[in-house]
C-alpha cells in the first residue's frame, strides 16, 4: 500500500518534467493537502509536539507541507535527532522534496548515505539530476543504478529516454533502447512513447515509425507524438494520414492533437483539411482557448484564407501577444501590410505589451507591402519606446524594407553598422533586392558573404552565377559551375503541390508523372497560345543562362507552377479558385504567367511560396510585384 502511494507520488513527479507526458495529475494534486504555510514558517510546531512524537506519518504529513528548502532542511536533522533516518518511506520523501524544491546536491548528499535503496529512490534521484539539468550525473546515476543489479522499471527509464530527447544524444538514446530490449520492457507503452518521441526528436524519424508500429497498445500520446514528429520533419501530410488512422481506431483527439493537427495544416496550406479539421474542434469545444485559437489563426492564414484566420482571432475571449502577432504575421504573409499596422494600437490599448517576436511581424508586413516610411517608424518605436534590441531577423526585415525600395546602400550600411550577428537570411534579403535592381557588384557581396556561412548551399552559387549572367560574365558563371560541379552540389528540386479533388497533386518541373499527366501538357499548351495572344511574352530571364533560346523555352513552359496551375484548371470547378503552394520563391516568369492565367481563366489563384502569399485575381497580385 505504501509502496503504491508512493510509486503515484513518483509518477506525478516524472510529469513536471514533461510537457508531452502530462496525462498524469499535477504533482500538486497529490501532493498537496490544500492547507497553505508562510514561508518558513517551522513547519513542526504545535502539530507534531500535540502528538505521539515517533509516529511517522506526522513527519511525513510536516514533510509534504515544506515550501522552501530551509524547511525540508530543519526537517532533516529533526528526523536524524529522532533517529527516523532508516525508514526508506520517509526517506524516499525527504529524497523527493529536496528535488522538487531544487536542492538536487542535498538529494544527492542524502541520496549517498542511505543504507538501502529501492527504485523509488533511484528513480527520484535519476529524474531529479534531469530536472536540474545536470545530465552527466543522471546518466551516471542511471549507469550506476543498472549495475547495482535493480531491473529498471517505468519510473526510471522514461526520465532519462527524454534527457536524451532533450539533449538529442541519439547515442545514449540507442543505448536506453537496447536496456530496455534486455529487460523485456520492449511492449511498454509509457517507455515506448518516450523513446518514439526521443527518436523523433533526434531526427531519425524511421527508427519512430518503425517502433511506433511494432507497439501493440498506442495511447493518445504516442499517436500525437508520432504525428507532431511527421510535420516537424517536413512531412506534414504523413501527419494527417496518421490523424485520419488515430481517429479510425477509436481514439477521440484531446486539445493537444488538436493543436498538432492544425499546425499539420498550416505547414501543409492544406485548406480542405483546415476545414476538416475545424468542424471537429467545434463539435468538440465551445470556445477556443488561446493556444488551440492562436493555432487556428497561423493554419488558416497559411492556408490562405486570411477571413477565417480574422473570425477566429475575433471571436477568442483571450488573446496573449503570440495571437496578436500571429494575426498581424498573417496580414504581413498576404501583403496586407495596412492591416496589420492597425492591430497593433488595438493591441496596446488591450494592456498587452509586444515583445520581438511582434515587432519581427509588424516589420514584415511593412516590408511585404512597401510600407517604407511606416516600417523605419516602427523600427525606431521598438528601440526607442519599448527597449527591444533588434535581432537579426528585425534587421532582415529591414533589409527587404529598404532594399525592396532600392535604397540599397542604406539597406548596405545598416548591415554593416549592425552589431547582432549576420546569418543567411539577412545576405539573402539583400541578394534579392539586388537581383531587382541589377546591382552587380553588391549583389557579389551579399552572394560572397552567403558562401562564407553556407559554402556547401547549392542555390547560392546559382544565385552568384545567375548574377553574373545577367551582366554578362560568362568566365564567372563557367568557374561558378566548375566549382558546383566538383562539390557535387546539386540544387534544391522545385516542386509546387495544388489543391484539386480533396488532395495534394506534386509537380516538380519537367513531371510527367501524374496519371492524367497527357491532359496536362494539353491543357498547357492552349493555355499558352491563348496567353501569348494576350500579351505574354516568356521571360527567359529566370532560367540559367547558358542554354540556347528554344531550350530555355521548353523547360520554361514546363516548370512546376505551369503543370500545377494546368492541372487545377481542368481538375476543378469553372472560376472555382486554385490554391498551390511551391517550396521556393515563385520564378518572375510564372509570377507573370499566372497573372496572365487569372485573367484568361477568370480564376483567383492563391500561391504560397517560400516567401509569402500571392493573391492573383484579374490580372493583379496582391504583392504588388514585389516579393
Ligand atoms: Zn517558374
Ligand atoms: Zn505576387
Amino acid at each position: 500500500m505504501f509502496k503504491l502511494r508512493n510509486q503515484r507520488l513518483i509518477t506525478a513527479f516524472i510529469s513536471i518534467e514533461s510537457q508531452t507526458f502530462c496525462s498524469v495529475a499535477s504533482p500538486l494534486s497529490v501532493l498537496d493537502d490544500g492547507q497553505s504555510h508562510e514561508h518558513n514558517t517551522p513547519i513542526l510546531s504545535t502539530q507534531v509536539q500535540e502528538s505521539s512524537f515517533l509516529d511517522p506519518r506526522f513527519y511525513l504529513s510536516a514533510l509534504i507541507n515544506c515550501k522552501n528548502l530551509q524547511q525540508i532542511k530543519s526537517l532533516h536533522t529533526q528526523l536524524y535527532d529522532d533517529g527516523l533516518l532508516n525508514d526508506l518511506y520517509i526517506l524516499n520523501k525527504l529524497l523527493y522534496m529536496y528535488v522538487r524544491y531544487n536542492g538536487v546536491d542535498d538529494a544527492y548528499n542524502l541520496f549517498d548515505k542511505m543504507p538501502e535503496r529501492n527504485p523509488v529512490s533511484w528513480s527520484v534521484m535519476i529524474g531529479g539530476f534531469a530536472k536540474a539539468g545536470n545530465y552527466k550525473k543522471c546518466f551516471e546515476t542511471f549507469r550506476e543504478y543498472i549495475r547495482s543489479g535493480e531491473q529498471p522499471d517505468v519510473y526510471t527509464l522514461p526520465s532519462v529516454v527524454r534527457v536524451c530527447r532533450d539533449r538529442l544524444d541519439l547515442k545514449m538514446g540507442r543505448l536506453v533502447h537496447q536496456i530496455v530490449h534486455k529487460f523485456g520492457l520492449n511492449m511498454n507503452t509509457f517507455i515506448c512513447a518516450a523513446i518514439v518521441d526521443m527518436y523523433a526528436k533526434c531526427g531519425v524519424i524511421d527508427d519512430a515509425r518503425k517502433l511506433f508500429n511494432m507497439m501493440t497498445k498506442r495511447d493518445i500520446t504516442t499517436w500525437t507524438v508520432m504525428i507532431g514528429a511527421y510535420t516537424a520533419c517536413g512531412n506534414a501530410s504523413e501527419s494527417l494520414v496518421l490523424f485520419d488512422q488515430m481517429q479510425e481506431v477509436g481514439i477521440v483527439p484531446d486539445k493537444i492533437s488538436m493543436v498538432t493537427v492544425v499546425n499539420a495544416c498550416a505547414k501543409l496550406g492544406a485548406m480542405h483539411k483546415a476545414k476538416h479539421v475545424h468542424d471537429l474542434i467545434r463539435r468538440q469545444y465551445r470556445s477556443l482557448d488561446v493556444i488551440l485559437g492562436t493555432a487556428m489563426i497561423d493554419m488558416y492564414a497559411k492556408c490562405g484564407n486570411l477571413e477565417s484566420a480574422r473570425e477566429i482571432f475575433n471571436g477568442m475571449k483571450e488573446k496573449n501577444v503570440i495571437s496578436w502577432s500571429t494575426m498581424i504575421a498573417a496580414y504581413g504573409y498576404h501583403g496586407k501590410g495596412q492591416k496589420a499596422l492597425e492591430l497593433f494600437p488595438m493591441m496596446s490599448k488591450t494592456g498587452i505589451t509586444p515583445n520581438k517576436i511582434t515587432f519581427v511581424s509588424l516589420l514584415y508586413a511593412c516590408s511585404h507591402s512597401g510600407l517604407v516610411e511606416e516600417g523605419l517608424q516602427v523600427f525606431s518605436q521598438m528601440q526607442e519606446k519599448y527597449f527591444i534590441k533588434p535581432d537579426v531577423k528585425h534587421y532582415t526585415c529591414m533589409v527587404d524594407l529598404l532594399g525592396r525600395a532600392g535604397r540599397l546602400h542604406q539597406a548596405f550600411n545598416l548591415i554593416e553598422n549592425m552589431t547582432a550577428e549576420k546569418d543567411e537570411g539577412l545576405w539573402s534579403a539583400l541578394l534579392g533586392a539586388c537581383k531587382i535592381y541589377n546591382h552587380v557588384e553588391m549583389a557579389q557581396k551579399a552572394a560572397e558573404s552567403l558562401l562564407e556561412i553556407q559554402p556547401h548551399n547549392a542555390s547560392h552559387y546559382v544565385s552568384l552565377s545567375n548574377i553574373y549572367a545577367k551582366a554578362g560574365k560568362w568566365e564567372n558563371v563557367a568557374k561558378i559551375r566548375t566549382q558546383m560541379v566538383s562539390q557535387n552540389l546539386k540544387k534544391t528540386p522545385g516542386w509546387t503541390w495544388v489543391e484539386a479533388r480533396n488532395d495534394f497533386h506534386r509537380f516538380c518541373s519537367g513531371d510527367h508523372t501524374h496519371s492524367e499527366s497527357k491532359a496536362i501538357y494539353e491543357k498547357l499548351d492552349s493555355l499558352i497560345q491563348k496567353l501569348e495572344l494576350c500579351g505574354y511574352v516568356p521571360d527567359t530571364n529566370f532560367v540559367l543562362h547558358d542554354v540556347n533560346e528554344e531550350l530555355k523555352l521548353g523547360s520554361l513552359y514546363a516548370h512546376s507552377e505551369k503543370l500545377a496551375i494546368a492541372y487545377g484548371i481542368i481538375s476543378t470547378p469553372e472560376k472555382s479558385p486554385i490554391r498551390m503552394t511551391k517550396n521556393l520563391r515563385v520564378c518572375g516568369d510564372c509570377h507573370t504567367f499566372i497573372k496572365f492565367v487569372s485573367t484568361v481563366e477568370k480564376r483567383e489563384i492563391i500561391v504560397r511560396d517560400a516567401k509569402r502569399f500571392h493573391h492573383v485575381s484579374e490580372g493583379v497580385c496582391s504583392c504588388g510585384d514585389y516579393w
